[in-house]
C-alpha cells in the first residue's frame, strides 16, 4: 500500500529514451565510457565488458586494466583507447582480488559507476548515483542473508538495496527488477532463459555503463540498458542457444530495429 506499481517499459518508451546522435554530434558530445575489469584470473570478462560498452551507443570506449588484457582489448575491438576522461565507469566484472582498487579508482571522479561482480563485495555505505548490478547472490551477499531470501523475494530486497545504498539497484535474474532509491521499480521481460550464460552479466554492465555515459539517468540507463540486453539476446538466440559474445554483437541491430518501430 502506498508502493507505487512495478512498471515495464514499453518500445516505443526504449525509443524516446535511447541515445542518437544529433546532426552536429562529434565523438566526446556523445560520451565517453570507460572499463574497469579484468584479472589473470578472469580476462574474459573484461573483453565482454569491453564489448557491452563498444556497441556503437557512445563516441568512445576506454579501457583500464592489467597490461596483457589491454593488448588483447586493443586486438579484438580496435576503437578502444586507454586511460583519460569519462562520462561513466563500468567496474568489477573478472576483477578479482583488484576490484577494490579499481572501484576506488572510478569513485575518484566525479562520474557515475556501474558495479559489477567483484566490485560489489567492496562498495561500503552509500553510492549515490550509481547503479549496482548483483544477481541474486550477489546482492545476498551484500546485504548478509541467504541467497535463497533474495530470491524469494526479489521485489522487496531490490527496494531496500536501493534505499540501504542510495542507488539504483539492478537485480538480474529470470526477470530483471531495476529499483530507484524513491521506491519506484521496473521489471525487465524481455530475456530469455538461454542468457543463463557465463559472461552475460559483463555484457550487460558494459551496456549500461555506455547508456550512462550517453548521458542517461541511472534509473533509465539501468532499466533501457536491462530491456536492450534482453531482447539482443531473444533476437541472437532466435529460439536457441547462445553465448555472452553474440549477445554483444546483437545490440546494434536491436537498436536499429528499436529505433525503426520493427
Ligand atoms: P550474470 O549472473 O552476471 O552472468 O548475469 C546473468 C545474465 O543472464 C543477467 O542479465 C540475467 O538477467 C540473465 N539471466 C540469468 N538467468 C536467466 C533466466 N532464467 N532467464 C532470463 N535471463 C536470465
Ligand atoms: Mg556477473
Amino acid at each position: 500500500l502506498g508502493r507505487p506499481a512495478v512498471e515495464a517499459l514499453q518500445p516505443d518508451d526504449v525509443r524516446a529514451l535511447l541515445p542518437r546522435p544529433d546532426d552536429v554530434a562529434h565523438k566526446y558530445t556523445r560520451g565517453v565510457v570507460g572499463v574497469r575489469a579484468g584479472s589473470g584470473t578472469y580476462p574474459g570478462a573484461a573483453l565482454l565488458a569491453v564489448s557491452g560498452a563498444n556497441a556503437g551507443l557512445v563516441g568512445m570506449v576506454r579501457y583500464v586494466g592489467p597490461q596483457a588484457i589491454a593488448d588483447t582489448v586493443r586486438s579484438t575491438h580496435p576503437e578502444v583507447v586507454g586511460d583519460g576522461r569519462v562520462q561513466a565507469w563500468v567496474v568489477g566484472p573478472g576483477g578479482g582480488d583488484d576490484a577494490g582498487r579499481m572501484l576506488a579508482e572510478a569513485r575518484a571522479d566525479d562520474v557515475p559507476v556501474v558495479v559489477d561482480a567483484d566490485a560489489l563485495r567492496h562498495v561500503d555505505g552509500t553510492v549515490p548515483g550509481c547503479v549496482l548490478t548483483p544477481h541474486a547472490g550477489e546482492l545476498a551477499a551484500m546485504v548478509e542473508v541467504e541467497r535463497e531470501d533474495v530470491e524469494a523475494a526479489p521485489l522487496a530486497h531490490a527496494r531496500a538495496a536501493a534505499t540501504r545504498f542510495d542507488c539504483v539497484v539492478l537485480l538480474k535474474g529470470h526477470h530483471t527488477l531495476v529499483a530507484h532509491p524513491d521506491g519506484r521499480v521496473r521489471v525487465t521481460t524481455t530475456g530469455v532463459p538461454w542468457l543463463a550464460t557465463a559472461g552475460a552479466g559483463d555484457v550487460l554492465a558494459g551496456l549500461v555503463g555506455a547508456l550512462l555515459a550517453a548521458g542517461l539517468e541511472p534509473y533509465d540507463a539501468a532499466s533501457v540498458g536491462s530491456w536492450l540486453h534482453g531482447a539482443a539476446a531473444t533476437q541472437a538466440a532466435a529460439g536457441g542457444p547462445l553465448t555472452a559474445s553474440r549477445v554483444a554483437v546483437q545490440i546494434p541491430r536491436l537498436v536499429r530495429d528499436t529505433l525503426a518501430g520493427l
